[in-house]
């Protein structure tokens, strides 16, 4: 069975949103396999945004997952990883489609409230980061 990892952002943390997340999950039918509330450190935040580092915001970035704690999950079912995308919707909140997660609760591009990974092979080394599973 697939498994994906899926990490509320300080801001959503912050928002007191973790609960409408974690239903919009349940209801979709993934199950939770683990979760867990945890503060990223330094470099944590750059293993876990390496594919950013050469990026212009890549500071800003690292400051703002490592400013507050996240709550970690993994999140398991058919497709999980594409089917946690979808409910999640576009990278900028502006161009997400209404009823995802980042349309509904999300105004900015660098504070978009949840991630999720973008693929199987992600997952699985996310997991490994995060889980250590
Ligand atoms: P995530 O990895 O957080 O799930 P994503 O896979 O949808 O997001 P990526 O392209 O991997 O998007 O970007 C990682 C994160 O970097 C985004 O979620 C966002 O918070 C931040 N980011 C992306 N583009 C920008 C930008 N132009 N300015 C500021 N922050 C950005």
């Amino acid at each position: 069975v697939e498994r994906t990892f899926v990490m509320v952002k300080p801001d959503g943390v912050a928002r007191n949103l973790i609960g409408v997340i974690m239903t919009r999950f349940e209801r979709k039918g993934l199950k939770l396999t683990n979760a867990k509330m945890m503060h990223i450190d330094r470099e944590l935040a750059g293993l876990h945004y390496v594919e950013h580092k050469e990026k212009a915001f890549f500071g800003e970035l690292v400051d703002f997952i490592t400013s507050g704690p996240v709550f970690a999950m993994i999140w398991e079912g058919q497709d999980a990883v594409k089917n946690a995308r979808s409910l999640i919707g576009r990278t900028n909140p502006s161009e997400a489609a209404p009823g995802t997660i980042r349309a509904d609760y999300a105004l900015d591009v660098s504070s978009n409230i949840v991630h999720g990974s973008d693929s199987i092979e992600s997952a699985q080394i996310e997991i490994r980061n995060f889980f250590g599973e």
